[in-house]
């Protein structure tokens, strides 16, 4: 059992011996690690260290920042194979993916800023005026359980680039690589007060940080539901806010597309790491004479994912990450049978195989799903899909466009040039053409429900930065 009963706090390992959180093996359910429940006092002490140490921060060299984030980026290679089992214990996300996404895209996303922060343009010329970029200020960085350490880098290494100090809550469900990043740091150059780590619930010591008046933006990654609330709050002292939330993305198989490397793209996609991706292909857009062939490939694709043990290498499909979010995602699969759609491969029953206490669910597909029904319109964030049919391409892109999320899409066409038409339609921050690739320096947000702000890349840089010009 892992004692993680401190918060980091001006540079200092702060012990707490009040109530704290359990956090669960996903594999087998056990309690593998406690953190603290922290009070809003702890939160108002690592707000005021992160704003006592801001104007010193807020004027520290290119130099100095490129050398922390050098130690960082070296610490983060070093201890790759701690975080990777971490995350893969905590979250259930299978060990070869917790390698690639949780060990490696963190080292990955500090090395673009690296690269970039030598050129960025902290000052330009317009006109006869100067234009300077400034750190925004204090930033309260809040994030979720799914992918916990790249979505506390992709907040943290720009913040820091930018010259902000940086109050961390990770998610209270897979708090232990937030850890691992503060031994790192506190190893690093990074002066005392420019990183601090509190654990506790959201609606405490969560609360604190969005209303604090010394916190002056709030980047948060979660659920649609806890985005509104931060809007709320912020807009009572117009702090800036970036929300990274929910989807419900579609992939849109046009009529000329190779249907069988369309549906293996969109169920690889779908059932990454279980599903609890917010880009997640979670609705799969067939021509309605395609559809039965769709669901019967469907079915063969999941047929190969069979859950097990997150920790052999050999597992491409894991538990969920708490028993909470099992429930959650058995109800809906017990939802879209009630709503009418064919069940065309798992249900709601525990798969056969796996340890009784972790958080298994059978990897589930449906067809025949209504577009407006509940399972084609909310977050299940579970593997499950749901096919729908379409009879044109307008059709498809009413669709597709018909939730109010926006975070993501895919279209597939034997026709480059129609499949980038199509994807131009599509009302959503980052769209995959043809099986593309994922590029850490490519913008990274949503439309509508599914955020303000982006992230990755220069744009994710940006965020932490306000204008002045000084006319000259
Ligand atoms: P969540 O909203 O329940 O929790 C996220 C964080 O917010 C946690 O740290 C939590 O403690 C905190 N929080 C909860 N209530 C709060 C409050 N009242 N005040 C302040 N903080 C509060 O989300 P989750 O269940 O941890 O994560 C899953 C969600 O995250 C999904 O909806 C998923 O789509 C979304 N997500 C989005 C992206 C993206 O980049 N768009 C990436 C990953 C996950």
């Amino acid at each position: 059992m892992n004692d993680l009963s401190k918060n980091y706090i001006n540079g200092e390992w702060v012990a707490w011996s009040g109530e704290t959180i359990d956090v669960h093996e996903s594999g087998t359910g056990e309690v593998i690690a406690r953190v603290p429940a922290s009070g809003r006092e702890e939160m108002e002490q690592a707000v005021a260290a992160a704003d006592a140490a801001f104007e010193s921060w807020s004027e520290s060299t290119l130099e100095q920042r490129i050398k922390v984030l050098e130690q960082l980026h070296a610490g983060l290679k070093e201890r790759a194979p701690e975080i990777a089992e971490t995350v893969c214990r905590e979250v259930g996300m299978p060990i070869k993916l917790a390698t690639a996404i949780q060990a490696g895209m963190p080292a990955t996303v500090t090395k673009t800023y690296l690269k970039m922060l030598p050129d960025f343009p902290f000052t330009e010329q317009s006109g006869n005026s100067e234009v300077q970029y400034a750190p925004v200020g204090v930033v309260g960085c809040i994030t979720p359980w799914n992918y916990p350490l790249h979505q506390v880098i992709l907040k943290i290494v720009p913040a820091i680039a930018a010259g902000c100090t940086v109050v961390l809550k990770p998610s209270e469900i897979a708090p232990q690589s937030a850890y691992i990043l503060a031994d790192i740091l506190d190893g690093t150059d990074l002066p005392k007060g420019v990183f601090n780590l509190v654990c506790g619930l959201g609606h405490t010591v969560g609360d604190t940080l969005i209303k604090h008046p010394d916190v002056r933006m709030v980047s948060f990654t979660g659920s649609t539901r806890t985005g509104h609330l931060i809007a709320h709050a912020a807009a009572d002292d117009f702090k800036r806010i970036a929300l990274e939330m929910g989807g419900k993305s579609a992939s849109v198989v046009l009529p000329d597309a190779d249907l069988a490397a369309a549906v293996k793209g969109t169920v690889n996609n779908c059932l990454l790491n279980s599903g609890q991706t917010c880009t997640a292909l979670t609705r799969l857009l067939v021509p309605a004479d395609k559809h039965d062939e769709a669901c019967e490939l469907a079915a063969a694709a999941v047929a190969k994912m069979t859950p097990g043990n997150p920790l052999d290498e050999t597992t491409r499909l894991g538990p969920l990450a708490s028993g909470q979010q099992r429930d959650r995602v058995i109800d809906y699969i017990k939802l879209g049978i009630e709503e009418g759609a064919t069940l065309v491969a798992g249900g709601p029953e525990a798969p056969e195989g796996c340890n009784p206490g972790g958080f298994f669910v059978r990897p589930t597909v449906f067809g025949n799903v209504k577009p407006d029904s509940r399972i084609a319109q909310e977050e299940i964030f579970g593997p499950v899909l749901s096919i729908i049919s379409y009879t044109d391409e307008a059709e498809a892109i009413r669709i597709a466009n018909g939730t109010p999320y926006g975070l993501s899409g895919a279209v597939w066409s034997g026709d480059a040039d129609r499949a980038k038409r199509v994807a131009g339609k599509l009302r959503t921050g980052q769209v995959f053409v043809n099986g593309g690739a994922f590029n850490p320096v490519a913008p990274f947000g949503g439309f509508g429900h599914s955020g303000i702000g982006r992230e990755f890349g220069k744009w994710g840089l940006e965020e932490f930065l306000e204008v002045r010009s000084l006319q000259l």
